[in-house]
């Protein structure tokens, strides 16, 4: 499949930015200077507690002054700020991380980790944490600020390694039953497993159990008992028809049968485990909201306790699985993983479970399989190394293989609004993505959907991508006024954006139709000022602007304003409701709309034990596969279905890790 991107080797690259940025700026925070170094570079040997070392040069550079100082760097969720006590020479003594507002649990842990990495060994070249590479960066980054502040050298700094207590040593381990990932899919298969009595190993590459199900809303469980309970019912053979049919038959008719028929035990075994789910009639689908998100490791952590652990079995977390080993038959026996302190394990085992959660982060192979490139709104850390691994082994390449999870669209301008307005205002750009009252574009200014597809969040995404990997929403001056002074009413707005709950969580109180767009002019000029968006005096000036053909442009837009005249949409047959005027005149504005993928779908082909299938269509002995990996005999090439990634992660690795345990047993 190609060249494959490899992430998380050294932050170096992304520091550079910030260190010009420190070096012209003036030094912030208490300052205590004490004496000036000596004009010369030496050499030194840092020396951490464990008694781990570095040789380099001093990071000494002529102007260095011992103190403290303040650094400042951004994370993933904001600003982080550290205060760094200095001595002589060029020694960082402590860190304290004065600031910040990462995500709890993984982003803080990961700063924490890196802070200890630096002082342990006195350098400033530390692996991004698995999942959390953003606030290793960010933390890096403001520590960088700081010691650029003292005069320290930070070519010398970065010039340093960490050195990893365990690399050169080798464990080796045995289990009946491996799991790699520890997301629904695996922490489920790892507890079917042990349930039926093996002795399971459950490895994960970051700290955190639960993947993506700890950021996702809501699951389908088919006919779940509180499906029923709560009076619907669906017709699954109805339902696994137009399944098959909307997905073109390229699809593996069984597993989906199995999937529907079977998903709503999972509600059932996942209840009666804690973790509860509520359900919801979600106009008409059966969807069942993830407990609060707090909750969910702890819940997943303690069902592992009472399985595998109490089985005898292992979960090991930091622990990144890097190959398959197989037999002269080729059967799978084994895999070799790295403990984060470098220990090389080596572990052997009769079922192998692949639930690594895809590729998504992997720019590369994204865009290589499916020719975007958007913005990867998954696990940062999921970057195909679970279908590397297998199709090293022997595994397929599906004949579909690229399905992306494309999910939701996003405004470009949110994070640089963020740091000028509150969430709501900041929120605006993206909330137009999500109305049918503006008119939508491609990049080369032509028309290409009726915008009531943003009703509905999987074919927004969708048609999206067909043009690319973003479109622009165009907002008129006169709709801009109706949206300030009467909010989304005054644009008739049929309802409020279906955005994901999480996007208004922080301003759930002026999340109304009728809520005025107070300072709305300012949001839509300093979102163009970032670079976020567009705009233009004339239809014309903003085609300039915005790179689109000027004629393709013009042409569309008054095709389109002939539609709003006459109230019929000959294009694409928009309902009149949603034909809002746009004025006479200009100025117009453009939001650049993103399209997020929340994960790759399928890679690996499977039967319905979740055997993994070679090119023969014939199972790969002692490999099996759950979770998106899997999932790619489910759909075609595009994700449609509401709470299917979460319902489907967490019912193939129920029916897996038994299916992987039973044959590890002999059963
Ligand atoms: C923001 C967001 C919101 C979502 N909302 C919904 C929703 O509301 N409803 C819905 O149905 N779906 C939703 N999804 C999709 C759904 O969460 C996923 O489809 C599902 O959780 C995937 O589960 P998984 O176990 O297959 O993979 P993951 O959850 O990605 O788990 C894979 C695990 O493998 C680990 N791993 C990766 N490589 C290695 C390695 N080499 N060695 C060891 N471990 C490794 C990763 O660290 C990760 O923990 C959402 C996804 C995202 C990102």
């Amino acid at each position: 499949m190609g060249k494959r991107k490899r992430i998380g080797k050294t932050l170096a690259t992304v520091m550079g930015p910030v260190l010009i940025v420190s070096m012209l700026g003036a030094c912030s925070g208490e300052e205590k200077a004490q004496t000036a170094a000596a004009d010369t570079t030496q050499t030194a040997k840092t020396t951490d507690a464990a008694g781990q070392g570095t040789d380099r040069e001093t990071a000494a550079a002529s102007n260095f002054k011992a103190g403290t100082y303040t650094g400042k760097a951004e994370g993933k969720e904001g600003e982080i700020a550290v205060e760094v006590d200095m001595s002589e020479p060029a020694k960082i003594d402590d860190i304290r991380i004065v600031g910040q507002s990462e995500t709890g649990g993984i982003g803080a842990k990961a700063l924490e980790q890196v802070r200890q990495q630096i002082l342990d060994n006195q350098t400033l070249t530390v692996d991004a944490v698995s999942g959390a590479s953003e606030s290793s960066s960010g933390l890096l980054a403001a520590v960088e600020d700081a010691v650029t502040q003292a005069g320290g050298d930070v070519t010398a700094f970065k010039s340093g390694a960490v050195t990893k207590a365990g690399e050169g040593k080798t464990e080796q381990l045995q289990a009946d039953v491996i799991v790699v990932g520890a997301g629904a899919s695996g922490t489920s298969a790892a507890v079917a497993a042990a349930d039926k009595g093996a002795k399971v190993i459950l490895l994960e590459k970051t700290a955190t159990i639960g993947g993506a199900s700890n950021l996702s809303w809501a699951g389908k469980f088919f006919n779940s008992s509180a499906a029923l309970e709560n009076g619907l019912k669906v017709d699954e053979e109805a339902a696994i028809k137009e399944w098959i049919e909307n997905n073109h038959w390229r699809v593996d008719a069984a597993d989906i049968r199995q999937y529907v028929a079977q998903s709503g035990e999972t509600y059932d075994w996942l209840s009666e485990k804690g973790y509860k789910t509520t359900f919801i009639n979600f106009a008409g689908e059966q969807l069942h909201m993830l407990p609060a998100y707090e909750t969910r490791e702890d819940t997943l952590r303690a069902m592992l306790k009472d399985s595998v652990e109490k089985t005898g079995g292992q979960v090991l977390t930091e622990t990144t699985a890097k190959s398959l080993t197989t037999d002269d038959s080729g059967a799978v026996t084994g895999v070799v993983a790295e403990k984060v302190d470098g220990t090389t394990l080596e572990i052997t085992g009769k079922s192998i479970v692949m639930a690594t959660g895809g590729y998504a982060a992997n720019a590369e192979m994204v865009k290589e399989s499916f020719g975007f490139e958007g913005v990867n709104g998954g696990l940062g850390q999921n970057v195909g190394e679970g279908l590397e691994m297998s199709w090293a082994a022997g595994a397929a390449v599906p004949d579909n293989f690229g399905g992306q999870m494309l999910h939701q669209t996003l405004a470009r301008a949110t994070e640089h609004l963020k740091k000028q307005y509150d969430s709501f205002e900041a929120s605006y750009p993206l909330m137009v993505g999500y109305l049918p009252n503006f008119m939508n574009v491609g990049q080369s200014g032509a028309r290409f959907r009726d915008e009531a597809a943003t009703l509905e969040a999987v074919a927004a995404a969708n048609t999206s991508a067909f043009n690319g990997p973003y479109h622009l929403v165009v907002v008129s001056q006169s709709q801009l006024d109706a949206l300030t002074k009467q909010g989304m009413n005054g644009v008739k707005a049929p309802s409020l954006p279906g955005m994901p709950p999480e996007f208004y969580a922080d301003f759930a109180d002026r999340f109304k139709l009728d809520t005025p767009w107070k300072n709305a002019q300012n949001v839509f000029d300093d979102m163009v000022a970032n670079g976020d968006g567009y705009k233009g005096a004339t239809i014309a000036e903003l085609a300039k602007n915005a790179g689109m053909d000027e004629s393709v442009f013009t042409q569309a837009f008054n095709d389109y304003r002939a539609a709003i005249q006459s109230g019929v949409d000959t294009e694409f047959g928009k309902n009149k409701a949603y034909l809002t005027p746009m004025g006479d005149s200009g100025p117009y504005y453009a939001v650049i709309a993103e399209i997020n993928n929340l994960g790759s779908v399928g890679g690996l082909v499977v039967n319905t034990r979740f055997q993994v299938l070679n090119d023969d269509r014939v199972p790969v002995s002692g490999l099996y596969a759950v979770g998106l990996e899997s999932e790619g005999v489910l759909f075609n090439d595009t994700y449609v279905g509401n709470g299917v990634g979460v319902g489907y992660s967490f019912t193939s690795g129920r029916l897996g890790g038994s299916d992987a345990a039973e044959a590890a047993l002999g059963k």
